[in-house]
């Protein structure tokens, strides 16, 4: 039986489902892989930090995957806007949405809509056309509140110089805000304790490679409670990562110009302002309540910041069309079955939690289903057979969409223009404007 399947979002969530299905064999599977962006990528391209080649690399094989025939990509196509949920099952047998989770979960302490979301610095600094050109980097005090991944990346760039940076992908307009970079102390506030941080041990050790960086624990945040012993002895990445944080605490001071606080049990309660300018972040110290959890301990510490972050998680946003729980910032699915013909896998199916490579089971786990109803007979089939109906149905609409084929000219301008820099051994240069992109992509010469 020959299936058409339309997954929606081409980062890693919707490249591993869709090499499942076509991989698939009991059906002949075709996959449209639609994306909002005119590149293909998502989390890789847009979410990953630029420091960070190995796991950029996982293009690599996300790059395979969209090389086979079965699966074609359209590219600049905002579903629910372009074209509705309703209209694309004219054309497939089943949808799987794949859209992640791209927006910040809001700091709700008074002060806290100053705070700047971890996914805003993120697309400024990963080049997404989405997001600001130029970025204020006067202030040379700084804090992040969460302890996870994102939260280590943030601190990361921010506690690092432009030029360190400037091997990487980063655009010229990146570079040029982060070389005026005044911060000399950045701080983490974790707001339980160091067995209780989200970060992986390998991201936390790395922090020490940069020689501009240096990192500082304050003893007195290393305190464990009977539970946090438990977890360390039955989680050996949470032993490790306490373990690194000890050395941290221990050890002498680096000579380096920009130190990266990391601080346990103090919760931000608010951040403090003056008119429209930040001059602090006032925390509460916390300490554990004998249950596992924390507890405020009623003193307070006004740290003299003038910028706040926060990275306390990421959240999905509804696909137009789609039933949505509010609550819980995901497509509410049992195990990634929304109804017969509708899936979701990915941060929209289980929220944003997970290194990528928690996404391939995730997405067995989907196609799994889809090809059970599939096979139970109990999806309606498409209304268009030809292939072509849906790009018809895109032109007569005059949407400049783009395809994988256009990815490979876009991804020759940017190593094109990667080539042609000062710094040797720079892979690319990222071409931010989505306009460029799109021209790039669709073969039209960019006016420069
Ligand atoms: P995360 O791992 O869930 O960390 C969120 C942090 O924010 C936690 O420390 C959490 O503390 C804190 N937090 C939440 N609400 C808070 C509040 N109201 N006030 C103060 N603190 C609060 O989320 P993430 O850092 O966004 O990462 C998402 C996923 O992407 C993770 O699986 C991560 O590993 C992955 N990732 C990986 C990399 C990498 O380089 N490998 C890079 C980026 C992201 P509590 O625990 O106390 O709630």
């Amino acid at each position: 039986m020959s299936l058409r399947v339309a997954v929606i979002g081409a980062g890693p969530a919707g490249i591993y489902a869709s090499d499942l299905l076509i991989r698939n064999e009991e059906h002949d599977i075709y996959v449209d892989l639609f994306e909002q962006m005119p590149a293909p990528f998502g989390l890789i391209r847009y979410g990953v930090a630029p420091d960070h080649p190995r796991i950029k690399g996982i293009v690599k094989s996300l790059h395979n995957v969209l090389d086979k025939p079965r699966l074609r990509l359209l590219g600049n196509i905002t579903v629910g806007e372009d074209i509705t949920i309703d209209e694309l099952q004219d054309y497939y047998d089943a949808i799987v949405i794949s859209t992640g989770a791209v927006r910040d979960r809001p700091l709700t302490i008074p002060g806290g809509e100053h705070s700047i979301g971890a996914g805003e610095f993120v697309g400024f600094y990963d080049g997404n056309p989405r997001f600001e050109r130029d970025w204020d980097l006067s202030a040379r005090q700084v804090a992040v509140i969460g302890v996870g991944n994102v939260g280590l990346d943030i601190a990361r760039i921010l506690a690092k110089t432009g030029d360190e940076l400037l091997v990487t992908e980063i655009p010229d307009n990146v570079y040029s805000s982060l070389s005026k970079n005044q911060a000399e102390e950045v701080h983490m506030f974790g707001r339980r304790g160091p067995a209780q941080a989200k970060f992986t041990p390998k991201e936390l050790k790395e922090l020490d490679l940069s020689d501009t960086i240096n990192v500082v624990v304050s003893p007195e945040d290393i305190d464990y409670d009977e539970q946090s012993t438990a977890a360390r002895r039955s989680d050996k990445s949470l032993d490790l990562n306490c373990q690194v944080l000890e050395q941290y605490a221990i050890r002498e001071p680096k000579d380096a110009p920009h130190t990266l606080h990391i601080h346990f049990f103090e919760e931000p309660v608010e951040v403090l302002v003056d008119g429209e300018s930040i001059v602090g972040l006032r925390t509460e110290r916390q300490e554990y309540d004998g249950t596992g959890a924390v507890v405020g301990t009623g003193e307070f510490t006004d740290w003299p910041v003038q910028a706040v972050y926060h990275a306390i998680g990421y959240r999905s946003e509804p696909v137009e069309g789609v039933p949505f729980d509010h609550e819980r910032n995901v497509i509410p699915s049992d195990r990634g079955k929304v109804d017969a013909g509708l899936y979701v896998t990915g941060w929209i199916k289980r929220g944003p939690v997970g290194l990528i490579g928690n996404t391939k089971s995730d997405a067995k786990e989907t196609t799994d289903l889809l090809i059970d109803d599939a096979l139970a007979g109990k999806l309606s089939p498409r209304k268009y057979d030809d292939p072509s109906a849906i790009v018809d149905l895109l032109e007569s609409r005059e949407i400049p969409y783009t395809t994988w084929e256009g990815w490979y000219r876009l991804d020759d301008a940017e190593r094109r223009a990667g080539e042609g820099c000062e710094i040797l051994g720079r892979e690319r240069k990222k071409i931010v404007e989505w306009e460029e992109m799109v021209e790039h992509a669709r073969g039209v010469p960019v006016v420069s």
